[in-house]
């Protein structure tokens, strides 16, 4: 508030204090976005909901800094993915050291897990919800600064502990009420021996249709072939259509834990449908990778994915440690969201004149100290007073005038049915519990 001013008046815009014009029209940063009112609601709904059902399945929360050594995240993503080559927030900080702004979250809770030395002390289950940083082209459910939740599963190298993970994120999509909205597109990338034929298999594949491919995807020929599946181009889909799958080049390993991870998803009641083209934007996976899609939201249609990412850990400076998790856009599930918790309605405590004012303390101290949620009505008639807890949305009034303040009452009025009686302000945190 700028001093001075009459109440309810808004400072003007270039008031002299501020010698900067640029700052006269301040706007959010592009691909931003503030959480108010109903979206912040929605928001913490979602991060409650899965903390809850993260927390049924063992997962303990973590977390780690949203900024870390640019390294972390270049040496393990892949320096083919997107996320390296071209969203990262990298910027050097005063002391000339690299650094980035997570553009997800698996690779530090993986630091975390080295520099922590708790590789040793496997299984790790960890839940996280928090901003991640990514320079892309802001358009519906794609942000700069966005938010994910996310799980991982370390140490286990089970395919039941891939099925938890599916299942966990499956279980907080019900929760939520959207899992009806979901499809969960299920693939295996295979062990590293059935990438390596895969790889040979595509490469083959998409050298004879050179000539139709993005430069992109031309240049991700030899380096990383298996990433042209995941191209968004036009051209490059016409020729994915038709590119070999994975399922001839797995080995028996590979086949049977696949096999295994779908028995398990069945016995656990989730449902899912295999997308062999499903193969993760990340470089890291191998064996599961997965993805809960939805029509709902346009072209941004995927707002959970993950898999195996068994050679991470050690990437990261550890020892060989198997892990397999998700992550999940906050946004993008919260745009999905039917019903979420409303403000909790308040009751607002109205003095009407002086001498009552130090009782009508006492009294909304006691209810919020009882755990409930209360205002008091600061200034104006009792008509003016009425009205703002109308606007608050009130569920009751409680009157005190002098008279009450020297009895030790208040008058309780429900604001919904009108209805009005005397309670003893001893009385009224039982009463309006
Ligand atoms: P996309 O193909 O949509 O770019 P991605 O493969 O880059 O997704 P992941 O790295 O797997 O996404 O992140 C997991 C989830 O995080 C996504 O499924 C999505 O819900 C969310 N997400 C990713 N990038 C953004 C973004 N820029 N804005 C909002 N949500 C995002
Ligand atoms: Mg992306």
């Amino acid at each position: 508030m700028t001093p001075g001013l009459p109440r309810g008046q808004v400072a003007p815009r270039n008031d002299g204090v501020n010698k900067d014009a640029s700052l006269n029209d301040l706007q959010p940063v592009r691909g931003t976005r503030d959480l108010i009112g109903d979206d912040f609601r929605r928001h913490a709904h979602v991060i409650d909901t899965a903390r809850r059902v993260a927390a049924t399945y063992g997962f303990d929360e973590w977390a780690t800094p949203i900024f870390e050594d640019t390294r972390v995240f270049s040496r393990t993503l892949g320096d083919t993915s997107d996320v390296v080559t071209k969203e990262m927030y990298s910027f050097e900080d005063r002391g000339g050291d690299s650094i980035t702004l997570r553009p997800e979250g698996t690779a530090g809770v993986c630091r975390a897990l080295v520099t922590g030395g708790l590789t040793q002390s496997l299984p790790q289950k960890v839940f996280y919800a928090g901003p991640m940083f990514r320079y892309e082209r802001p358009q519906k459910g794609r942000y700069r600064q966005f938010h994910q939740i996310g799980c991982e599963l370390i140490g286990p190298s089970e395919p039941l502990a891939d099925a938890e993970v599916i299942a966990c994120g499956w279980d907080i999509l019900v929760a939520l009420g959207i899992s009806g909205d979901t499809v969960l597109e299920l693939n295996t990338l295979g062990d590293a021996e059935s990438k390596l034929a895969y790889r040979a298999g595509l490469i083959a594949y998409f050298t004879e249709h050179k000539a139709q491919l993005s430069e992109e995807s031309l240049s991700r020929l030899e380096r990383n072939p298996m990433r042209i599946l995941d191209s968004k181009d036009a051209g490059d889909k016409a020729i994915v259509a038709h590119a070999p799958v994975i399922k001839p080049f797995l080995t028996e390993h590979a086949a049977s834990f696949y096999a295994k991870l779908q028995e398990h998803l069945a016995r656990m009641g989730v449902p899912y449908r295999e997308n062999p083209r499903i193969v993760r934007g990340l470089d890291y996976y191998s064996h599961t990778a997965f993805e809960f899609v939805t029509d709902a939201l346009g072209a941004q249609g995927t707002v959970m994915g993950g898999g195996r990412y068994d050679g991470l850990v050690e990437e990261m400076g550890g020892p060989p440690t198997p892990a397999v998790g998700w992550a999940a856009g906050i946004e993008r599930l919260s745009m999905l969201l039917a019903i979420f918790p409303e403000t909790e309605s308040p009751v607002t405590v109205i003095p009407t004149g002086a001498d009552a004012e130090p009782v009508a303390i006492d009294a909304v101290q006691l209810l919020r100290r009882a755990g409930i949620r209360a205002e008091i009505g600061y200034r104006g008639n009792l008509k003016r007073r009425m009205e703002r807890a109308n606007k608050q949305n009130a569920r009751a009034a409680i009157i005190i005038g002098s008279d009450e303040a020297a009895r030790g009452v208040a008058q309780v009025k429900n604001l919904a049915t009108g209805e009005q009686h005397e309670v003893a302000l001893s009385d009224l945190a039982t009463h309006l519990a």
